[in-house]
């Protein structure tokens, strides 16, 4: 028996249809209560809470409601669980934050067991990870694979959402949790003549699972973003030649990756309160926060000292999050930085030519998402690997055989011949997996439309007009800006907190107030003033020129801090829930 079913039970008097630990198909009544709304007295649900995506925000929201006894199913598009470590397979493919930073921290016996082999994990021991933890909690049996949401509508009369896949079948739940995922939707450019190209050719993350040959191949790779900079080097390693087509460089640092040796394990082992301690505590949710001092009370010969420590020895995102405050926040300052990046760009790439083409002109250091590297501009020097500034020769047309580039001194351009065409083009981020179902809400109003400018949400969590949506690390959310998976635990276990007060309360409808939603939405806004990544023109602020909406600011991320964004949250729960409507 569930416990939202028993609670119920116990509050009205109803009696249970059945065991919730059976299957999703059981029946589940439950009941609502309402003076002003015509609220069914008897309703039969599918499952007590719906959970889209089996992610890493997934996994951990599914084992939280498990343990409050309530029944649930989690609804996924791919045939396995992982999310975005299910679907990014291409080479290359690792975290850039420091695995045991990554690591779920719910489950001591978890961490005790768990044995990470390098600094930063590979997707395929990631994902080994993941299922792990499935297998370990015996998770997999509350997931529905192969499941793509297409609508969901809620309503108001039975308090519940009903969640309709594809092929029209549906499932009820009195609460539906969104575990979407930030980067779940892959951006395809449109050049005319995609179809035609009779080689492969894919988005990076629909990496195919079957191994690619890559030994002796034309390759392609479209966009200079996270993504490609981990790929281009391993590319680079295998494909006879490798042809990198690049609108914008980015700025770039060295991941400085290594084996973790049982004796580190053991060490992190030691210290894994002490490194959660410290990740709830850093601006970013990492590991690395921002040097104490002021980059100005620093001399030039001292802070060029630093940032040499800092690129040639600091692990991962130290390098961007370690740094002095100001490289973030003043230009002047980030000036000085960038031009010391700029100059390693110089120092690592033999031709001069390709070096300033690589070398982001339009930005700052850091003020877009840093790419980490291992040998990314040495792969440049390798006589295989050739780059495409497309600012000179713009991409006309995807060929039957390539990629026609539109040269200035030939009138038919240039035909660039491929087996393989990579597209590491990036993606319709934070909001997109949203804008792909229908999600209808109080009075039929659909969530696309309510966020078509920017999304509108209280504290990332709950929207007003779509009642008993809760979702989870989204929009707007402080933990969408910080280190995911520790986000991902501050928004679960809110959410998780919420739905056990109501529990408690025998409430059964939740709704963030408007002026609530209002006023964190200001807020939101408010904060990316203080940051120079205001100004980026990448998924940070909603840009993706492949995307078919005006290209111009959307606050998409919680730039305030992470140990800000918990303090907002947990004040609010202190507060009984204070900008939310219970009922
Ligand atoms: P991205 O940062 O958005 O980069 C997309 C790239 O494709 C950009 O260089 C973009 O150029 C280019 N592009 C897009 N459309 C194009 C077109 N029509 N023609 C030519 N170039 C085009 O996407 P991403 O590299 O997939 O990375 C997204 C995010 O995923 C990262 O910021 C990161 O947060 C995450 N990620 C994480 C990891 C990790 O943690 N290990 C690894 C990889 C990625 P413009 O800049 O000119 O638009």
């Amino acid at each position: 028996m569930s416990r939202l079913a028993g609670l119920a039970g116990e509050i009205y008097s109803w009696l249970m249809a059945s065991d919730s630990s059976t299957s999703t198909q059981d029946s589940t009544t439950v009941v609502g209560a309402d003076a002003d709304v015509d609220v069914a007295v008897d309703v039969t649900v599918d499952v007590d809470v719906i959970v889209i995506g089996a992610g890493v925000c997934g996994i951990y929201q599914l084992y939280r409601l498990l343990e409050m006894d309530l029944s649930v199913t989690v609804l996924e598009a791919g045939d396995a669980p992982g999310g975005t470590w299910y679907w990014n397979r291409y080479p290359g493919a690792r975290f850039d934050s420091e695995s045991y930073t990554y690591g779920f921290s719910f489950s001591k016996e978890l961490l005790d067991e768990w044995d990470w082999s390098e600094h930063f994990s590979p997707q395929p021991e990631t994902l080994r990870y993941l299922n792990y933890v499935v297998d370990k909690f015996d998770l997999a049996q509350h997931m529905q694979f192969g499941w793509r949401v297409e609508r969901a509508t809620w309503d108001e009369g039975s308090r519940t959402w009903e969640v309709t896949r594809e092929d029209g079948t549906s499932l009820t739940c009195r609460y539906l949790l969104t575990a979407l995922g930030l980067l779940s939707v892959p951006a395809l450019p449109n050049y005319d003549g995609m179809d035609s190209f009779t080689g492969q050719s894919f988005h990076t993350f629909h990496w195919p699972k079957d191994p690619v040959n890559l030994e002796g191949k034309r390759v392609a790779v479209i966009g200079t973003g996270a993504t490609a900079v981990q790929l281009i080097p391993e590319l680079a390693k295998s494909a006879g030649s490798l042809t990198v087509f690049q609108r914008r460089p980015n700025w770039c640092a060295p991941l400085h990756n290594g084996p973790i040796s049982p004796d580190e394990m053991a060490e992190i082992r030691a210290r894994y309160d002490e490194i959660f301690e410290r990740c709830a505590n850093t601006p970013g949710g990492f590991i690395h926060g921002p040097d104490p001092r002021s980059f100005h009370e620093v001399s030039p010969e001292e802070r060029h000292a630093f940032w040499q420590e800092l690129y040639e020895e600091g692990r991962g995102f130290g390098i961007w999050l370690a740094n002095f405050r100001e490289v973030l926040m003043d230009e002047e300052c980030n000036a000085e930085f960038t031009e010391f990046i700029a100059n390693k760009i110089r120092d690592r790439v033999d031709d001069p030519v390709v070096a300033d083409k690589l070398i982001p002109k339009d930005h700052g250091f850091g003020i877009q998402r840093v790419p980490m590297e291992t040998n990314y501009y040495e792969a440049y020097n390798r006589p295989n690997v050739h780059l495409v500034d497309l600012n000179e020769t713009p991409i006309e047309t995807i060929t039957s055989k390539g990629v026609r580039t539109a040269d200035t001194d030939s009138f038919q351009g240039t035909e660039h011949e491929f087996d393989i065409i990579v597209y590491a083009t990036g993606f319709d981020a934070i909001t997109g997996a949203f804008d792909k179902i229908d999600f209808i809400g109080v009075d039929g109003q659909k969530l696309r439309d309510k966020w078509v400018d920017s999304p509108i949400t209280f504290m990332g969590a709950l929207v007003n007009g779509f009642p008993n949506l809760i979702t989870l690390a989204g929009p707007t959310a402080g933990s969408v800006s910080t280190n995911f998976p520790r986000g991902i635990e501050i928004a679960v276990d809110w959410a998780s907190d919420l739905l056990t007060h109501m529990l408690n309360n025998g409430q059964t409808r939740v709704e963030a107030s408007a002026e609530a939603e209002r006023a964190w939405t200001d807020h939101v806004r408010e904060m990316y003033g203080f940051l120079l990544l205001r100004k980026a023109k990448s998924w940070f602020t909603g840009y993706n020129a492949n995307l078919d909406r005006p290209q111009k600011p959307r606050y998409m991320i919680y730039t305030g801090g992470n140990p800000r964004y918990r303090k907002k949250l947990n004040e609010a729960a202190a507060a009984g829930y204070e900008g939310v409507d219970l009922d």
